[in-house]
């Protein structure tokens, strides 16, 4: 057996392809709000008189139109360049044309936390440093030889207005993606910290992260709790004549086993190497005995096709029901006590773990 077979589901990382989707996905959505923020101002242009701010308007819609056709393209660089040429040139012009108090160098700025987010090769500094010099030479120039068109001072003060509240708008929703951004990779770090890569159960941190919760409210309602332990009989030889990949296919079968037999509030967790723990709340030792002598017979009775020959496999289990008050690590420690007497009775059969020793 190898990783070509079509029955084998190696681990894959996750994380790093859906944050470059997802911050895509809001550069095209960028463009629409964009190109709708742009069509209000060919209205407030030609309201105010200012024609040729209508016009250039128009330009823009088209512009952000032909960004979002490019990003559905796939053509991103294509794409971000014709924002920034239209942010830069917009700026510009507007601010020559009406004055820099009509506020649309205030846009610029919008483009200093996506440079830092986004540049993932550390030009970062060199970039903010280019838009900073472009700024203050904009604003040079403006002060040379603006306003060409000037507008009556209530229509500069409308557009002052307009400017600065779509700037904040639209700082908090960058801000607002970025914090969604951060929270959706923290809580993948925490997942991928909590589960088993190979047969995707929790880990033992995941595990435990649950466990201690869990065993507490079954406690407090005065359920009882069974704690089942499992181990793949002669694995290391299985390995060994086999190779890794077919051991690896083993555990992630013998996973599947396990999951099929947990009940909803159960909670399973690759414990070890080839061990594997089951915390089942509100279920008497009779239960938890009977469950255990079911997984043992479904891992038994499956012969695993591998190198074209049906390979026998087996588990043996302790089984441990905890005591009202008991803890988790004694709780384990009992389970682990009977699958090793599984181990030395021959292997493939499930032990009930002896009772708690009551303090004298
Ligand atoms: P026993 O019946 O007494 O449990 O014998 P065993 O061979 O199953 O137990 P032993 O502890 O001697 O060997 C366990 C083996 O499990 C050794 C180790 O290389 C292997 N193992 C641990 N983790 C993995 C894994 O993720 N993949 C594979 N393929 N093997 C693993
Ligand atoms: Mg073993
Ligand atoms: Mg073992």
């Amino acid at each position: 057996m190898t990783a070509s077979d079509p029955h084998y589901s190696a681990p894959r990382p996750r994380g790093s392809s859906l944050a470059g989707k997802a911050y895509w996905a809001m550069v095209q959505r960028v463009t629409v709000i964009a190109g709708a923020i742009d069509v209000g101002y060919i209205f407030l242009f030609a309201w105010l008189g200012a024609s040729t701010l209508a016009w250039i308007n128009v330009l823009s819609v088209l512009l952000y139109a032909a960004a979002y056709g490019l990003i559905g393209r796939k053509q991103n660089t294509l794409a971000l360049l014709l924002i920034w040429f239209e942010v830069m040139a917009h700026a510009a012009i507007g601010s020559l044309l009406i004055g820099w108090d009509s506020g649309f160098h205030y846009f610029l700025l919008l483009f200093i936390p996506a440079i830092v987010v986004a540049n993932s090769r550390g030009f970062s500094a060199p970039i903010v440093l280019g838009l900073l010099l472009y700024y203050l030479g904009l604003k040079a120039v403006c002060d040379q030889w603006g306003p060409l068109t000037p507008l009556p001072g209530a229509e500069l003060r409308t557009v002052f207005w307009v400017h600065v509240c779509l700037v904040f708008a639209m700082s908090a929703s960058i801000a607002a993606f970025y914090r969604r951004a951060i929270l959706s990779a923290e809580r993948s770090l925490v997942e991928q910290a909590q589960t088993d890569a190979l047969t995707g159960l929790r880990n033992r941190t995941g595990f435990q992260s649950q466990a201690s919760e869990a065993l507490a409210r079954s406690q407090a309602l005065g359920e009882s709790v069974a704690v089942l332990l499992g181990d793949v009989d002669h694995f290391k030889q299985f390995n060994d004549r086999h190779g890794h990949e077919a051991g690896d296919r083993v555990l992630i079968h013998v996973a599947r086993t396990l999951q099929t037999h947990a009940r909803g509030g159960d909670l399973l967790a690759r414990w070890g190497g080839e061990e594997f723990l089951l915390l089942m709340p509100g279920c008497t030792q009779a239960q938890a005995e009977a469950a255990a002598e079911r997984i043992r017979q479904a891992v038994v009775g499956t012969q695993i096709p591998i190198d074209g020959a049906e390979v026998p496999l087996s588990l043996s289990l302790g089984v441990a029901c905890l005591g009202p008050e008991e803890s988790l690590q004694s709780g384990i420690s009992r389970a682990d006590r009977a699958l090793y007497d599984s181990k030395h009775a021959g292997r493939n059969r499930v032990t009930l773990a002896l009772p708690l020793a009551v303090p004298a």
